[in-house]
């Protein structure tokens, strides 16, 4: 370790609280935490100059690369006129044009933008739009919403109260508003036909599925018109681990919401801008929601920006006069932001401009190929694909997972690291989902060292 690597461990661990982190193993002494401090393209370099393949885009966020000359010049240009105005009360000529290309881009017939900072943010508008525009259209009753069992939308209150992973939602359980949660479409089309369908509640681990059902409300189940929206992750729940939504089923969906009057939110923070393989996961099926929430990738993973947008029809619902206060009271500090409005628009411009998606369909290939051996693997129960996402479960002989205390995920993962890859598993599935700009080969190391971790590690687990 260099002294300047040390002198910032330390530092981080006496002052910093990180993420989705156990901070006892954080500031053990034996642990030593990576510091990034450069990228570019695919890569990334640590403070003792070694570099890394971001195997997971920097939490899913990051498409063309780290360091892409147009994003950082966008940027720069956008610093030299202002960095940020409140959106409340005033415009701004990025957030503008950006709301153009957005619409340009998005499924027919969504026509209009709103502007927050993040994946759970773009949730929280759409979930608030959902109750204002019943209330506003004289059906207060509907304030309902249904979500999916293992399903995650972020971690504010109101996007933790639609989301169905235990470990991360239960301790927080009486302060969250009840949702109704279904398992599949088949649940879903029961309701209102008086069926009843026993949803395990997710147990501790965040995943593993225990025999307990959540309590349904009756009201609810023989009641559709209570519903307000219905919201899932289409194609495709990442922090489930990466489960793959069968075909049609999304189609399915909203059949089921037009035929009940129910708004549908798709949730693509993660899906959104490409990763599925087209622009958003809800053109596979044909399907427009009339909420589409978008984060992560919208400035190409450089800066915290979100878009919800949604229908004229929804819009309009909340037209009046002052006196009428059908006014949608919402907004944060950093609404529409110019920097991080630029950098969006650009992400936009290197689509167009280095045809993005018709590139990254060969590299989907590549990445099914490559994976074949490793599906191969003993300690491989399942490999999911679906665009550039992949999921790789392990378990300890294709039917029984590894018991959770071991890590089994976590470890593989740091195994890898040292064949060059960086990456997070959800639990026992390890993510690989680079940047669109990886090269061939660089994708080949990244998924050599995931093979390389495996087998480094779940032999040994196996006697955990
Ligand atoms: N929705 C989905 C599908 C996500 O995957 C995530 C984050 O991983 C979120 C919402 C929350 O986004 P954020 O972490 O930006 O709040």
């Amino acid at each position: 370790m260099t002294n300047f690597t040390s002198q910032l461990v330390d530092s981080d661990k006496r002052h910093l609280w990180h993420p989705f982190t156990q901070m006892q193993d954080w500031c053990a002494p034996d642990h030593e935490p990576l510091i990034l401090s450069g990228g570019e393209g695919a890569l990334l370099r640590d403070s003792n100059g070694r570099e890394y393949i971001d195997g997971n885009s920097s939490i899913w966020t990051n498409l063309h690369g780290h360091n892409h000359p147009k994003l950082n010049a966008a940027i720069r240009d956008q610093l030299d006129s202002v960095a940020h105005t409140s959106f409340l009360g005033f415009s701004n000529p990025p957030a503008i044009r950006l709301a153009e290309e957005l619409i340009k881009i998005a499924p027919r017939p969504l026509s209009r933008v709103f502007y927050s900072d993040d994946g759970s943010t773009a949730i929280e508008v759409a979930i608030k739009m959902a109750v204002q525009y019943w209330q506003l259209k004289g059906q207060p009753e509907r304030q309902r919403f249904i979500a999916f069992s293992n399903a995650y939308h972020g971690d504010t209150l109101g996007a933790a109260s639609l989301g169905g992973v235990g470990i991360f939602h239960d301790r927080f359980a009486s302060h969250t508003f009840p949702v109704e949660r279904v398992s599949s479409i088949e649940g879903l089309e029961g309701i209102g036909q008086g069926a009843r369908e026993a949803v395990p509640k997710s147990d501790a681990t965040g995943g593993q599925r225990s025999a307990s059902p959540i309590t349904h409300h009756p009201s609810l189940i023989t009641n559709p018109f209570s519903i307000a929206a219905v919201v899932i992750e289409p194609l495709i729940q990442g922090a489930a681990g990466m489960r793959l939504w069968p075909k049609g089923m999304l189609a399915r969906l909203r059949r089921w919401c037009d035929a009940h009057g129910v708004l549908l939110i798709l949730d693509e923070v993660m899906t959104g801008f490409g990763r599925t393989g087209t622009m958003f996961a809800c053109e596979q099926e044909g399907v427009t929601p009339d909420f589409l929430a978008l984060a992560k990738g919208i400035t190409g993973g450089y800066l915290p920006l979100a878009a919800t947008l949604t229908t004229e029809t929804i819009y309009e619902a909340f037209l009046g006069t002052y006196e009428e206060q059908k006014t949608f009271y919402y907004g944060h500090s950093y609404c529409g932001n110019q920097v991080a409005c630029a950098a969006a628009l650009a992400n936009l411009a290197i689509f167009r401009e280095e045809s993005v998606l018709e590139k990254l369909q060969p590299k989907i290939r590549l990445l099914s190929e490559l994976l074949q051996p490793i599906a191969a693997m003993r300690h491989v129960s399942e490999v999911r694909q679906c665009g550039f996402i992949a999921g790789i479960e392990l378990m300890q002989d294709g039917k029984t997972a590894f018991d959770w205390r071991s890590q089994t995920g976590h470890r593989v993962c740091l195994a890898a690291r040292k064949h060059g890859l960086l990456t997070r598993p959800v639990r026992d599935v390890v993510v690989l989902m680079p940047p669109y700009c990886i090269t061939e080969a660089q994708l080949k190391q990244a998924v050599k060292a995931i093979g390389e971790g495996v087998s480094e590690i779940c032999g040994l687990v196996e006697g955990f």
